[in-house]
Parts: C-alpha cells; sequence; structure tokens
C-alpha cells in the first residue's frame, strides 16, 4: 500500500500556524493532526486530547524514557512532543499526517523521517508578528517579549525546510500548502508501485481489448 505523507509545520509564535493548519485541515478531512502532549497549562477554550494531551511533567518524562515520542523539546520552559504510535500506524495504513512542532522537534524529525514534507510558515514582517502576537490577546507582555525574541533564530531554521510559505493572507497560504501536499503525492517516488503496477499490467490490458 502506498504510504502517507508526513506534512511538518513550523513558523515562530505569531506567524498563523494554528490559524493556517485549522483550515487547512477542514478543508482535507483525510489528513489527520497529530495531537502532541505538552506540559504546559491549558488556555481559555483548550480541550485536553483535541489541541493537546495536558500531562503531568512526570507523565511526561516517563514518555520520554519508554520511547514513546517521535521528537520532544523543551519550548518556552514547557515540554511538548509527538506521540509515535498514532503516526507510524497512520503512514502505514496511506494516511497522511500533519505536525504543527517548533523547529527544534523539526530538525529531529528530518533524521528519523528525511521523506517527510517540511514546511515553514513565515510572517511577512516581525513587526507584524508583533502586531499578531498582541491582537491574539492570549499571552503576557513578558511572554510576546520572549516570543518575538526567539523569532530571528526560528527563522534563520527555515533554510533547512522543503518550503517556505509567507503568510500574508490565510486562504493564499492555505492554498499553497494544499499546493504542496498535492505535490508531495505526485513525487516520482511517492508512486513507484503505481508504475510498476501499470507496467505488469500492460499485456493484460491489451489482451482483453483484442479480445
Ligand atoms: P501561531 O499558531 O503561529 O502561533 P496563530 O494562528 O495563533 O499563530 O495566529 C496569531 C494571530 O494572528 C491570531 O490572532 C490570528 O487570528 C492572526 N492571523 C493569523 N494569520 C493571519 C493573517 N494572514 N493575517 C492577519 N492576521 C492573521
Ligand atoms: P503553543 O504553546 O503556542 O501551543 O506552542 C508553542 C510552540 O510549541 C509552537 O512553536 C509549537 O509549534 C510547538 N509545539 C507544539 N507541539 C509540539 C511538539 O509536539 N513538539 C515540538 N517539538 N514542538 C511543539
Amino acid at each position: 500500500m502506498k504510504k502517507g505523507c508526513l506534512i511538518v509545520v513550523s513558523g515562530p509564535s505569531g506567524a498563523g500556524k494554528g490559524t493556517v493548519c485549522g483550515d487547512f485541515l477542514r478543508a482535507h478531512p483525510e489528513i489527520s493532526y497529530s495531537i502532541s502532549a505538552t506540559t504546559r497549562a491549558p488556555r481559555d477554550k483548550e480541550t485536553d486530547g483535541v489541541e493537546y494531551y495536558f500531562l503531568e511533567r512526570s507523565e511526561f518524562e516517563r514518555m520520554i524514557r519508554d520511547g514513546e515520542l517521535l521528537e520532544w523539546a523543551e519550548v518556552y520552559g514547557n515540554y511538548y512532543g509527538t506521540p509515535l504510535k498514532k503516526i507510524e500506524e497512520r503512514l502505514s495504513q496511506g494516511q497522511d499526517i500533519l505536525l504543527e512542532i517548533d523547529t527544534q522537534g523539526a530538525l529531529n524529525v528530518m533524521k528519523r523521517f528525511p521523506d517527510g514534507v517540511f514546511v515553514f510558515i513565515l510572517p511577512p514582517s516581525l513587526s507584524e508578528l508583533e502586531k499578531r502576537l498582541r491582537g491574539r490577546g492570549t499571552d503576557t507582555d513578558e511572554v510576546i517579549a520572549r516570543r518575538l525574541s526567539a523569532a530571528a533564530g526560528e527563522i534563520a531554521v527555515a533554510k533547512e525546510y522543503t518550503y517556505t510559505v509567507v503568510n500574508d493572507s490565510v486562504e493564499d497560504a492555505v492554498r499553497t500548502l494544499s499546493a504542496i501536499v498535492a505535490a508531495e503525492h505526485a513525487r516520482t517516488s511517492n508512486n513507484l508501485d503505481t508504475i510498476d503496477g501499470i507496467i505488469r499490467n500492460k499485456s493484460g490490458i491489451s489482451e482483453g481489448k483484442e479480445a
């Protein structure tokens, strides 16, 4: 069976990853989202098992020890990590799966899944990034300052990614992400079985027509 695509999305906090990925996933219900584990506290309206699995540090550290995470990183003082089992199951069932993770985690996933598609969401500028972080209204001034000071360093890592998408308009960014995934499905290395299948069936098809 054709394996699914592993789609990894990163970008600085406030670039619009959540907004773009949310609209993209609503437009592509066949693509599943990898729910990360985290030790950070839920924000308003966040539900355990929907946006994240919210865990105690001790439980997260147990998952690290038991090799249950594909990758993990400490981001702004909290642990975040990707449960491995569901990723493996879905990819082997031919399902695409999208991970929204930070750059440290993505660099580790690149080593384990070099065939993944790595997409970096860029803000149009750092001043627009600040505007979006403030406009979101979910973080204190101190948290926003920390996220802004990390942004330039994170953006430098964009050069390691397969694709970069500037999130100027959400609609355009979603359209570009959809095009990237469509191109990934058309990649020759993802279609070797299809090619071989057509070659193998060549005589069968022509015999059928002649009969
Ligand atoms: P991230 O997940 O990268 O931290 P969010 O998706 O939470 O970012 O977006 C940060 C803020 O910017 C939100 O208030 C969101 O509504 C807004 N936003 C996202 N994309 C755009 C865009 N293209 N233009 C203007 N505002 C945007
Ligand atoms: P937030 O707290 O705003 O939801 O996320 C903070 C950062 O953690 C974002 O950059 C987000 O991409 C990252 N993140 C979320 N889940 C994971 C994960 O499973 N692994 C890693 N490495 N980073 C994650």
